[in-house]
């Protein structure tokens, strides 16, 4: 898979201090962003909040203290949907619809970045899973793929029971 080719790179002197900053963006870069390196944490998340959110089978957050957090760019240009039933926040993009960051209020002091919106290495690995037990059926987790005959580029893998309706009619 060919790397984003956006020209936005941050200009880094090569391994000089740890504490660099890392940068992240939304899809249209109007919102920047970046933390100190490094994270604190990260995990995926299984939940269904999370998976509406991002319109993804699950989400990869990295997870990190509020201070250490900050935009750079489009401050302006997010908007904040907060659900007062799970007292969370999340913040995405006016433009672009991506999501920014996710606050929740029993954790006050950080705020968890899409893992996706990172240019480069945060310092942690997602080992953490939070609502695993809500993991879809239909979460593409690794299995073995194959290259479907005459459409270029489409892997797909392939079903032991090829009866199943919901799964047959991609093409
Ligand atoms: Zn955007």
């Amino acid at each position: 898979m060919p790397r984003d080719s956006e020209p936005y790179e941050p200009a880094k002197p090569k391994a000089v201090a740890t504490a660099k900053p890392v940068a992240g963006r939304c899809l249209c870069g109007a919102v920047q962003f970046e933390i100190d390196y490094p994270a604190r944490w990260a995990w995926h998340d299984h939940s269904g909040a999370s998976r509406r959110a991002h319109g993804a089978a699950y989400a990869t957050y990295v997870g990190s203290w509020r201070k250490r957090f900050r935009f750079t760019k489009g401050k302006a240009g997010i908007t904040r949907f907060e659900d007062k039933a799970a007292q969370t926040a999340r913040s995405f993009c006016t433009r672009c619809g991506t999501p920014l960051i996710y606050e929740r209020a029993r954790s006050p002091h950080m705020v968890n970045i899409p893992r996706a919106l990172f240019l480069s290495r945060t310092g942690r690995q997602p080992l953490y899973h939070i609502g695993i037990e809500e993991l879809q059926e239909w979460t593409y987790s690794g299995a073995p793929l194959v290259p479907l005959k005459g459409f270029p580029g489409v892997m797909w893998q392939r079903s032991k029971k090829n009866k199943r309706v919901d799964d047959g009619g991609l093409l």
